[in-house]
């Protein structure tokens, strides 16, 4: 049993507030951070060419906030793997995710990225997944550009919904120090 199943079922006015106030910051922090991708492109192959049409100024990625693209993994947080990836390219791939800081995203654009495509034979990875995680996957050889943009959209719905780390990471700290969750508070220096 946890010390957070200890904790009585009732809570203060306090309690609530904080709750609340998380809830809000959490929001906030989604909204924001929806609308600032950076994009690593990991083109490889033909795909990439579609990337191109989609960051150019008929689909116009700018709209939805992902318009910078970074070439270093360090700076961003959207890794776009576009096109046929090898085995012998695996490895690279996968360092490169993991240089990417927390939180980040994957997202595989094109059936070749998803899942080898029609390159089923020993030199391909079938499917990006076999090495990291991945977030969305974008259909299509090679996707259209709405295709593209539909997969970004569900991207932003996920980064929306889902809690903020730092919020996650207050609420550790504070049941590990035998605080109850709306006891934290969310402005003193840490
Ligand atoms: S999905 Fe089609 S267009 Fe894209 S990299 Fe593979 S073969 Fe090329």
């Amino acid at each position: 049993m946890s010390e957070l199943d200890l904790a009585p079922a009732f809570t203060t006015r306090r309690e609530e507030a904080m709750g609340t106030l998380a809830k809000l910051v959490s929001r906030g922090l989604g909204w924001a951070r929806k609308y600032s991708i950076f994009t690593y492109p990991y083109s490889t192959a033909c795909c990439a060419m579609e990337y191109m049409s989609v960051a150019s100024s008929r689909y116009d990625i700018a709209r939805f906030g992902a318009e910078f693209p970074r070439f270093s993994p360090r700076q961003a947080d959207m890794l776009l793997v576009v096109g046929t990836i090898n085995q012998k390219q695996a490895p690279i791939l996968k360092r490169v995710y993991e240089q990417m800081c927390e939180p980040k995203w994957v997202v595989a654009f094109g059936v070749c990225a998803s899942s080898g495509g029609f390159y089923d034979n020993y030199a391909v990875l079938q499917g990006i997944d076999r090495v990291i995680p991945v977030d969305v996957y974008i259909p299509g050889c090679p996707p259209r550009p709405e295709q593209v943009l539909d997969g970004l959209m569900l991207l932003q719905q996920k980064i929306q919904s889902q809690p903020h780390r730092l919020i996650e990471r207050e609420k550790k700290q504070a049941s590990l120090a035998g605080e109850r969750p709306g006891e934290i508070d969310l402005l003193a220096p840490r």
